[in-house]
C-alpha cells in the first residue's frame, strides 16, 4: 500500500537523522569556508616529477570523515565533483596523491614506479636498500615492482 510505503519512508528518514553525525553548526558561507576548497599545499613527486596543488597534508583530511591514513597523506579533494550539499554526511570524493619517505623523506606520488608501501611508503630506492630485512613475501612484491619500473624507463 502506498500510504504504508510513504510512512516507512518516513520514519527511516527520521531514524537516519536521529542516528546521524551531529549536525554542524549552521554557519553562513563565508570566505574563509571558500578558501577551505582552494589547494594551497604544493606536492611534487621526487620520482616522476609530478606536480599537483593539494588541499591538505596530515593523516586525518577534515573533509573525508573518519578515515585515518596510517602516515601523513598528500590529500586532494576529487576536482571532478562538485561539492557535497551542507547536510550530506557522507564523505566527499578524495585522493591522496602520495606520502614522504618513512626514510628519507623525500616525497613520492602512489605510482608503483615511484614508491613501494610495506608498513610505510618509501621511495624506490629506500625500498631497494631497505628489502633485504622484510619478510620474503614483501621481497618479492617490491622487486616485482622494481623490475617493473625499470622496464618501463623511457
Ligand atoms: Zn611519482
Ligand atoms: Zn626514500
Amino acid at each position: 500500500m502506498e500510504a504504508d510505503e510513504d510512512f516507512v519512508l518516513d520514519n527511516e528518514a527520521a531514524e537516519i537523522q536521529r542516528l546521524g553525525l551531529p549536525e554542524e553548526e549552521k554557519k553562513p558561507t563565508d570566505p574563509e569556508e571558500e578558501d577551505e576548497r582552494i589547494a594551497r599545499i604544493e606536492f611534487l613527486c621526487s620520482g616522476c616529477e609530478m606536480q599537483e596543488m593539494v588541499h591538505y597534508f596530515g593523516r586525518k583530511p577534515p573533509f573525508s570523515l573518519g578515515i585515518k591514513y596510517p602516515e601523513d597523506n598528500y590529500v586532494m579533494r576529487d576536482p571532478f565533483q562538485p561539492p557535497p550539499p551542507r547536510w550530506q554526511t557522507k564523505a566527499e570524493y578524495y585522493i591522496s596523491l602520495g606520502a614522504n619517505c618513512s626514510i628519507c623523506s623525500k616525497t613520492v606520488c602512489k605510482d608503483p614506479g615511484c614508491s613501494f608501501y610495506y608498513t610505510a611508503t618509501f621511495c624506490l630506492p629506500c625500498g631497494q636498500d631497505e628489502l633485504k630485512n622484510w619478510p620474503v613475501e614483501a621481497q618479492a612484491r617490491i622487486r616485482k615492482q622494481l623490475s617493473a619500473s625499470q622496464g618501463n624507463k623511457k
